[in-house]
């Protein structure tokens, strides 16, 4: 028995395509369905990463910045325009079966859990920033005071006092590449027994600097370690990969974690693609769509080979 089996479905409806996400590389992936004239459904979990962008430069298009909830706003708009059914509700339970794919989904107001079929499932769920924990850390993301993503918004603390918060090599490599932009980069090291060198071969020189979290308060005006304030602070702690539903079909992963895909963002799972922020590292909103954009092309050239007869 399955957790399919489980429970009395309250709905069960088949798709030509299931969208697993609702941020950029799964809104792209909507309106490309919808304009192929596919029957999608997109299931909305929550909270897209790109809701945090105070404002972002950096996506083609717009020269003056857009800030994330806009960006998403405009690309619901543009997904419901051609028709993608848009649903809240997170996807629970996937599984592969002879005639494609099954997946429960946790829906407000459902007794039961809704059931969708489809033979191609797209996994657009993105990746969840491990936040360190301090006071007021919200708020500071959304005044970009703490910032989460060097290459997103590095651009826009040129010249000013950074700090990098790491606990291992990941924090040192943001902080020599955050030397791109301004020679005052200290990197705040949670490790008691951190080296005490900066610099990189190639890079700027930072400086280090061992501290516990306890240290560190977000104060409105700068961020106060001690007797030091930074203009900005970039926590360098890594995030969370959402492949949970990609475990459960067995998807294979590389060497460091990441579903492998071809180049049309299949998985090693046959009919189960992934694109955006849950595939690259480099975790931008142009990968994040184009990703999408071949994903979705790929789907609906294979759903017109199998409604072909013979
Ligand atoms: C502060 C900040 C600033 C940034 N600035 C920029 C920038 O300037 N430029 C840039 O290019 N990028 C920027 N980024 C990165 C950008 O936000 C991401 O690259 C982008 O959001 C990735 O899109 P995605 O669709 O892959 O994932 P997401 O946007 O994270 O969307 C994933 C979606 O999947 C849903 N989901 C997860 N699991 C389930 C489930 N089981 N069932 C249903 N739904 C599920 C989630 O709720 C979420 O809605 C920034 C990120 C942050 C945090």
């Amino acid at each position: 028995m399955t957790p399919l089996d489980s429970d009395r479905p309250a709905q069960d409806t088949a798709y030509d395509a299931i969208v697993i996400g609702a941020g950029p590389a799964g809104l792209t992936a909507a309106t490309y369905l919808g304009r192929f004239l596919r029957k999608a459904l997109v299931l909305d979990g929550g909270r897209s990463r790109a809701s945090w962008i105070p404002e972002s430069h950096n996506t083609p298009g717009f020269p003056h910045g857009v800030g994330g909830e806009a960006l998403l706003d405009r690309l619901r708009d543009q997904a419901d325009r051609y028709g993608a059914e848009r649903r809240a509700g997170r996807a629970r339970t996937l599984l592969r079966g002879a005639d494609g794919f099954v997946l429960a989904i946790d829906q407000e107001n459902a007794d039961a859990p809704v059931i969708a079929r489809a033979p191609f499932v797209l996994l657009a769920t993105g990746v969840v920033d491990r936040l360190p924990v301090l006071e007021g850390v919200e708020d500071a993301i959304r005044a970009a005071r703490v910032r989460l993503c060097p290459i997103c918004d590095g651009y826009e603390a040129s010249g000013q006092r950074i700090a990098v918060l790491g606990d291992g090599e990941h924090g040192a490599r943001e902080a020599a590449f955050l030397t791109t932009y301004s020679p005052a980069v200290t990197l705040l090291d949670l490790r008691p027994d951190a080296p005490m060198e900066g610099e990189r071969e190639g890079d700027g020189a930072f400086e280090r600097l061992p501290v516990s979290l306890a240290d560190i308060t977000l104060g409105p005006d700068g961020v106060m370690v001690g007797d030091r304030t930074f203009d900005c602070l970039y926590p360098a702690l890594g995030f969370d990969s959402q492949q949970a539903l990609a475990q459960q079909v067995d998807a294979a992963r590389d060497a460091d974690g990441r579903l492998v895909v071809s180049a049309h963002q299949q998985t090693s799972v046959d009919g189960l693609y992934a694109a955006g922020d849950v595939v690259r590292g480099l975790n931008q909103i142009a990968v994040a769509t184009a990703e999408a954009a071949i994903a979705a092309t790929d789907i609906h050239n294979r759903l017109r080979a199998l409604a072909r007869p013979g």
